[in-house]
């Protein structure tokens, strides 16, 4: 029997013991078995202190339902967790469509693990009552030890370092980006746990840009400007993630630029972070882009191969997890697109191993990570598509969103909404948007004249044609 077929059969036994008509008890059960492994998953910190009170409550019409003791451990395990979980329990029963956590105060809470996770004491644990309310909560994994450096970010992770272990200020702000899942998160929660750690005094707020806003409406709505204003300027160090989220929303944006100032001018720090460097956000206010771009703009660059790999040796010891080096090569060389992705395709691997049993092989692999595998196969974005049609094309890659009706530029675009539909999985609307915010219709005479254009000319159509493989290749 060949590996591939041994997996097989596996899979067959574990279907037989969850068919569809399955009683809450094998769900349970299934609960149970994964919850097992989270403490290897997740860590046993993380484990610990949110994971191990979920409880299994019922499974039905495709929602598998569990609970957690209080409305912040649900907050914190759907923001933290649940996507994970729900992966790894599709991958065990597909009839799981959706997960959902549900607060039971009846539930047990362990008393939170009194340790950092770098061992050094209990002091993280009992953040002041204030800063965790204004703050958001800080992963336990991610501090620098578990950061694996490379030539795409080596510049970011030498300016965190830096930032995290000078109580001077030598660069303000630190400005922090990159592409999704690329570990700009894990930076900030590596500096904030840092100065935490070492200079416990410090006052360090980390939260994204999101809940800067969710607090600032809170207060407009309660009249509570003062206090507001007073909290946010009273900090050591002040770090807001995902700072894209503020673009656009302009009385946020005036009130974050007012602390900033406030708190740049009494020489403390600000890190921000954001997807995209503050020349290139849009909706920002002209003073803030400036201000933004005072201190260093360090960028975090798209994964190289070298780097996938050692993140996916460095997370199997972590896992301490038996994977031969030809499964981790498979996975650095298919699982491009970013160190999320990568992380929750090991360790689907390695649930699925210790679930199901057998080992690992990159057969197995390819077998339990199909659907990841396949969208990683042709995975086009539509920046990519426009940037390379103008390029083609010989316009700039602005034209693709302006307004612009010449048909020198009309053209190229309707050849790029085109691709964006024959290759991304990007709807009408979306494409629209893509495209300086035109409606489903545009996008779909696009896509028809294209095609008609691509009958009636020959030399049109094999350009489009060759445009397609350079995009796939
Ligand atoms: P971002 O905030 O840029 O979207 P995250 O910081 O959330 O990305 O990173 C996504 C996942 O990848 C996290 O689990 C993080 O720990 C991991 N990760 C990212 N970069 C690294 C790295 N250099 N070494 C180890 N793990 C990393
Ligand atoms: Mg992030």
């Amino acid at each position: 029997m060949t590996a591939q077929k041994a997996y097989d059969s596996d899979v067959k036994i574990k279907e037989d013991k969850a068919p569809l008509t399955a009683s809450q008890d094998s769900f349970s059960e299934l609960w149970n078995s994964l919850k097992s492994t989270f403490p290897k998953l997740f860590g046993e910190a993380t484990y610990k202190s949110w994971l191990s009170p979920l409880a299994f409550k019922e499974f039905s019409g495709g929602r598998f339902v569990i609970a957690a003791p209080t409305a912040f451990m649900r907050d914190w395990v759907s923001t933290n967790c649940s996507k994970k979980i729900l992966e790894l329990l599709q991958s065990l029963n597909p009839i799981v469509l959706q997960l959902d956590i549900v607060v039971d105060k009846a539930l047990k809470i362990e008393k939170i693990a009194a340790t950092t996770p770098n061992g050094a004491g209990a002091m993280l644990s009992s953040p002041s009552i204030e800063d965790e309310v204004i703050g958001s909560r800080l992963e336990p994994r991610y501090v620098f030890e578990n950061f694996v450096v490379g030539q795409s970010n080596e510049l970011a992770h030498a300016a965190a370092l830096r930032v995290a272990e000078s109580s001077q200020v030598h660069f303000n702000p630190l400005f922090i980006y990159g592409g999704v899942g690329l570990g700009k998160t894990h930076l900030m929660h590596a500096i904030a746990w840092h100065i935490k750690t070492c200079h416990p005094k410090r006052r360090v707020v980390y939260l994204s840009a999101e809940k800067f806003m969710y607090q600032f409406i809170r207060a407009l709505r309660f009249k509570d400007m003062v206090s507001f204003k007073e909290k946010f300027r009273s900090v050591d160090v002040l770090m807001i993630d995902d700072f894209q989220f503020i673009s656009g929303k302009e009385s946020t944006q005036e009130e974050f630029f007012h602390t900033f100032n406030a708190l740049v001018d009494q020489n403390h720090q600000v890190i921000i972070s954001a997807d995209k460097s503050p020349t290139d956000l849009p909706g920002l206010e002209e003073r803030m882009r400036s201000r933004l771009g005072w201190g260093l703009v360090a960028d975090i660059h798209p994964t190289t191969y070298e780097l996938r790999l050692g993140i996916l040796q460095s997370k199997t010891e972590q896992l301490k997890a038996n994977i031969p080096v030809s499964v981790l090569e498979f996975l650095a060389h298919k699982i491009a697109s970013n160190i999320r992705e990568l992380e929750g395709a090991l360790n689907r691997i390695v649930a699925h191993a210790s679930l199901v049993g057998g080992s690992i092989t990159v057969e197995s692999t390819q077998q339990v990570l199909r659907d990841i595998l396949r969208a990683n196969d042709r995975r086009v974005t539509i920046d990519e598509i426009q940037r390379k049609v103008a390029e083609h094309y010989h316009i700039k890659v602005s034209d693709m969103h302006s307004a612009k009706r010449t048909r020198t530029i009309a053209r190229p675009r309707q050849v790029a909404m085109y691709l964006s539909k024959a290759l991304t999985e990007a709807s009408l609307p979306e494409i629209g948007r893509k495209f300086g915010g035109r409606d489903h219709a545009t996008v779909m005479h696009a896509v028809k004249k294209v095609k008609e254009l691509m009958q009636e000319e020959r030399s049109f159509g094999e350009d489009v044609d060759l445009l397609q493989k350079m995009l796939q290749s």
